[in-house]
Order: structure tokens, then sequence, then C-alpha cells
């Protein structure tokens, strides 16, 4: 039997407030919808947690959802973020890659946040008023409370400044590297694709050709945090290695400026990820 098909447009990096966006999954799922999307993938930070609802209202929309995750990993304290789709959220590895940062996530937080109250009117629990549920803690939900107490007026205030990694404030997190995320993922049957590669400077292209040999799948070439240059070298290096190609929003709901489908994927390549996976299939409508 042929594979069933999959429509575009395709966005297939959106974040709901399971992690740091600010809609409920079923909330992006209908923002998606409205926005004249067919397939999407939802990819909170670190966690699977809103699979279940995005998936029951994708399909009542009628569109196709890849459940997915953004891993947060690190290379020699530069953030990377892995993209990962389609893979078992049970297998071992990867999950508790997963819990470990979501567990070290809120240790951080907390410290980030006793160091802001040192100067500011700020304490844990407005952190804790902000986020919903088990989210996966980060920054913005510490920007969030920053802005409900009136002491900065959005997140890209609050990131420029007092959150921003060259803060006397900051905490960073435990992170894996992208060697053991891009492994982790390919272990659990996913495929990995790096997000924003070309944002805040160039991933080395040696650590880059060190995850192709990995197992990588593919690359997010289209996001609007990609420099030009970044988008050029990117482009030839998935030609030399075939590697799967994505262009997406990096949806946080009101948290960002970044709108569903300002960059979408190729239905091809959504094919060959769905083709690569053996972690799981798509939920279909
Ligand atoms: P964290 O995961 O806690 O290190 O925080 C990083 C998250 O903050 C990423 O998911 C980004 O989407 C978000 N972020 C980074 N810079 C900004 C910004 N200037 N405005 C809003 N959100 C941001
Ligand atoms: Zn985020
Ligand atoms: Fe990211
Ligand atoms: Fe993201």
């Amino acid at each position: 039997m042929a594979p069933r098909r999959v429509a575009g447009p395709a966005d297939l990096h959106l974040h709901s407030a399971c992690s740091d966006g600010t809609e409920a999954p079923s909330q992006v799922m209908v923002a998606a919808h409205e926005a004249g999307m067919r397939t999407v993938a939802l990819t909170d930070h670190d966690t699977t947690i809103g699979w279940d609802e995005a998936s029951d209202a994708a399909a009542s929309l009628g569109m196709t959802l890849l459940p997915g995750a953004e891993v947060s990993a690190k290379h020699r304290g530069r953030s990377v973020h892995v993209l990962a789709y389609l893979f078992d959220p049970a297998a071992p590895a990867l999950a508790e890659m997963m819990q470990r940062v979501r567990e070290d996530r809120i240790g951080r937080a907390e410290h980030l946040v006793g160091n802001l109250a040192r100067d500011y009117d700020i304490a844990w629990e407005d952190v804790l008023a902000q986020r919903t549920g088990d989210a996966t803690v980060g920054r913005p939900h510490i920007a969030d409370a920053l802005i409900a107490k009136g002491i900065v007026l959005s997140r890209e205030e609050a990131f420029a400044d007092m959150l921003h990694p060259a803060s006397p404030y900051y905490v960073a997190h435990y992170a894996p590297s992208p060697l053991d995320a891009v492994r982790a993922i390919a272990a659990a049957g996913g495929v990995s694709v790096i997000a924003h590669p070309a944002g805040r400077g160039m991933l080395p292209l040696p650590v880059l050709e060190e995850l192709i040999a990995a197992g990588l799948g593919g690359l997010e070439i289209g996001h609007r945090e990609n420099d030009a240059a970044g988008v050029r070298t990117l482009r030839d290096v998935a030609a030399a290695h075939d590697l799967i190609v994505i262009g997406s929003s990096d949806y946080h709901g009101v948290g960002k400026p970044n709108r569903i489908g300002e960059n979408t994927t190729d239905i091809a390549m959504v094919e060959r990820i769905v083709a690569a996976a053996t972690g799981g299939e798509p939920v279909r409508p």
C-alpha cells in the first residue's frame, strides 16, 4: 500500500503553554488552522505532555500532527536546540534526558529569580503563577513574572537585559551535548533536526559534521533568527549530505512576534521525516 500523503502548508515548530508558549495546545492548533496550516508539529521544550491535547484538536480540525519536542542541548556553553519528531515517548534514554533537563530548569530558574530578588521586587511564587501545570520552566516565565510585576514591559525587554546570558543574574541549566541528544532521539526512533542553526552565530561546522555522522536528520534553515550568511552555508551542508530541510515559525503565542506559517516546510520534506521515523506515526484527521 502506498503511504498516505500529507497536505501543506506545514509548520513544524510550535510551542504551547506546556513549555513557554502562551496558549494551550488546543488553542495553538486552532491558531494554526486559522493561519491555513494543514500539517503541524507541537515541539514544546523538553516535554511531550501536550501531545494528547494537540492530537485531539488537530484531528478534529482536519490537520495532520507530528508529535515532537525541542530538546535543549549545549555545546561549549552555546545553546543548541534539537527538534525531535515522531519518537517513542517511552524510550528511556530520551525520556530520562528530557526529564533531567526539566528538573534542572526548575532549580536554575529559582536560582536566577533569587539573584534578581537582590535588586527587584520579584519572588519564585510570581514565576510559578506564570507557569501552567507541569510546563517546562524557562526564562520566558520569569520574563512574564517581571511583566506582571510592572518591572519590564515585554519578554523582549527582559531578555535584552536581566535574562541575557551576560547578565550578572544569569544562571545556566543542565543540558546534554547535541551529540547525545541526536543519539537519544535516534534510539527512540525519532528524526532529529537542528533548530535555528545559524541563530545567534553559526553552529561550528565540525560540530555539525559530527552530528551528521551520528545520524542527524535535518536542518531548520527557514527560521527568522538564521542569518543570511549562515543560511547559505547551511544550504551547502544540507545539499552535500542530502539532509532534510525545514522552515518554521517557532511560534510562542503572544510571547514572541513569530507568526504561524511565516516559514513553512515542503511536503516532500515532511514525507521524508515520516518515512525516516520508526518511533511513531503522524496523527491524521
Ligand atoms: P531558556 O530555555 O530558559 O534558556 O529560555 C530560552 C527561551 O526563551 C527560548 O525558547 C526562546 O524562544 C525564548 N526567548 C529567547 N529570547 C527571547 C526574546 N528576546 N523574547 C522572547 N522570548 C525569547
Ligand atoms: Zn521557547
Ligand atoms: Fe529554540
Ligand atoms: Fe523553539
